[in-house]
């Protein structure tokens, strides 16, 4: 198990959109790796924020009438409120208008362009205005922006640009190098394929004329920065905002593969220019697609997280999303498929094996738990549930979501099959034999102790509910190396059972 620190970033969400399922899924993954790795004694940080400058915000905010600031502050809010009210930790969240970003960025542009890597110039070129940026003429469909359909206007303008090419043949080498940079692999091959091309140099501000919503150049007050230097930036600036520049180099980047390039190409070649060292890895996620196309609040197809905790629970809609989509390809949302995977997994496999140890622990013994008494059947129960541990910790490693939690929902199977096989409903019929219908539900309370420690990442609210009807204090739940056939001391009491996940009969239309 890896022990070094771990600095876990989010992209900053753009305020032209209200919280969806993309930004919910990215923010999720932090929180779960952060628990994940806590539990396992490594020190994580996580950090997600709101990106809050450019002209669609400025465009946005005239619409409605207000300044950006009150726009951003109210959009940024809700991504706050929304994170609490869907359990989603973190340990910082940045505005990229806080006072503290805006002197950073300022104090790296100054620092690059001193060393001769910014430089001004006339550019002319086709620009989405929705995009925010200038398309080359081969990545347009049909003359049109792949994103919004609409012909870009031909623009020219001077400008700031940064050499970013001055640093392509060392990105290109580092990438070689260090092969596990961008995970998974195959980003990393598009990458390369796209180093092998010349990259060019990157447009990095906008007049003042065109546009005031955004961090004034240190060196010319006529214009602000572009989007980038802005937004990407903030990944070191909260560090040094917090005085934990030691955390550094330990940054591991969760991003959406629409923000590869911007990521794999803008940030490192950036970084070099600033003389600061690279991050430790990019983690790359596919998309989520609804009705076969991209999520986009364009398009009117968007999953919002705090209905799909009024509908499921916030821990149905994380087990959902994360047993769903292998990280790294993009997946398919669909209500019926989550609410299948409620029925089966959490309300059948894990829900109904708690309420039946629950019950029957209440039934024959008031509650109490009684000596073990192992036999071979109870050696093996135990033994699934150190694979389970096994394969999850290795699945968890490699970000296979869905991958560790079939580990973890095999030895719930087995746990099924042996309730199943050692019969204590039968056995309780005979007086004698009801010493060992104690032990089989020790065994039993055992398999849902760990079972709630080795889920609790990705179902946080389950875990504590269901220690809690263990008789179980929350603390415990990090204490991973507990020996089974320890935690629960004699007399220890469990509750009565209660409905860990209803079932749902239908998705609604
Ligand atoms: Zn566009």
């Amino acid at each position: 198990m890896p022990t070094d620190p771990l600095y876990l970033t989010t992209p900053l969400f753009y305020v032209n959109a209200e919280p969806h399922l993309g930004h919910f899924y990215i923010t999720m993954v932090g929180d779960v790796l952060a628990r994940f790795w806590r539990a396992r004694g490594r020190t994580v940080f996580t950090l997600t924020g709101t990106d809050e400058h450019g002209d669609k915000i400025a465009q946005a905010a005239a619409d409605a009438g207000v300044e950006p600031r009150a726009h951003a502050d109210r959009v940024s809010n809700l991504f706050r409120t929304t994170w609490e009210e869907a359990g989603l930790r973190y340990d910082h969240f940045i505005r990229t208008t806080d006072t503290y970003h805006v002197a950073f960025v300022q104090k790296v542009l100054a620092e690059v362009h001193a060393r001769g890597d910014i430089y001004f110039s006339s550019y002319r070129g086709l620009y989405c205005y929705g995009c925010e940026r200038f398309y080359q003429e081969r990545e347009l469909v049909d003359g049109l922006c792949p994103d919004h359909k609409v012909a870009p206007a031909e623009i020219s303008e001077e400008n700031y640009f940064f050499r970013m090419s001055a640093y392509q043949e060392r990105l290109l080498a580092t990438l070689e190098k260090q092969p596990d940079l961008i995970f998974p692999d195959g980003y990393r091959r598009e990458v390369t394929a796209l180093l092998r091309e010349p990259i060019g140099d990157l447009c990095i501000s906008r007049p003042k004329s065109r546009l005031t919503w955004g961090i004034t150049l240190p060196f010319d007050d006529r214009y602000v920065t572009y989007v980038w230097f802005d937004a990407l930036v903030n990944y070191v600036s909260a560090l040094d905002h917090l005085g934990k520049m030691d955390l550094w180099p330990a940054a591991h980047h969760l991003i959406g593969k629409d923000i590869l390039k911007q990521h794999a190409v803008f940030w490192p070649t950036m970084l070099m220019a600033a003389g600061l060292p690279l991050f430790r890895r990019l983690y790359v996620h596919g998309h989520w697609q609804m009705d076969a196309g991209k999520m986009s609040k364009s398009l009117g197809n968007v999953v919002r997280p705090l209905e799909m905790k009024a509908r499921y629970g916030n821990d149905a809609f994380r087990y959902y999303l994360l047993r769903e989509m292998a990280y790294g390809q993009d997946a398919e949302f669909s209500e019926d498929a989550l609410v299948t995977r409620l029925n089966a997994d959490l309300a059948n496999s894990l829900g109904n094996l708690a309420s039946r140890i629950l019950a029957m622990q209440q039934r024959y013994f008031q509650g109490v738990i009684q000596p073990r008494s192992p036999e071979p059947i109870d050696d093996a129960l135990r033994e699934a549930f150190v694979t389970a541990r096994r394969e999850l910790e290795a699945r968890i490693g490699e970000l296979a979501f869905h991958r560790g939690l079939e580990a973890l929902w095999r030895a719930l199977d087995h746990a099924n099959k042996y309730v199943v096989e050692t019969a204590p409903f039968t056995l309780a019929k005979d007086k004698a034999r009801l010493p060992r219908v104690g032990a089989i539900l020790h065994e039993l309370s055992e398999a849902l102790r760990v079972t709630a420690q080795l889920a609790e990442p990705f179902l946080p609210e389950t875990a504590r509910r269901l220690f809690g009807l263990l008789g179980l204090p929350d603390e415990r739940l990090a204490h991973l190396d507990l020996p089974w056939g320890q935690a629960f001391a004699p007399g220890h009491h469990t509750s009565a059972p209660e409905a860990l996940f209803p079932r749902v009969e239908v998705a609604p239309a």
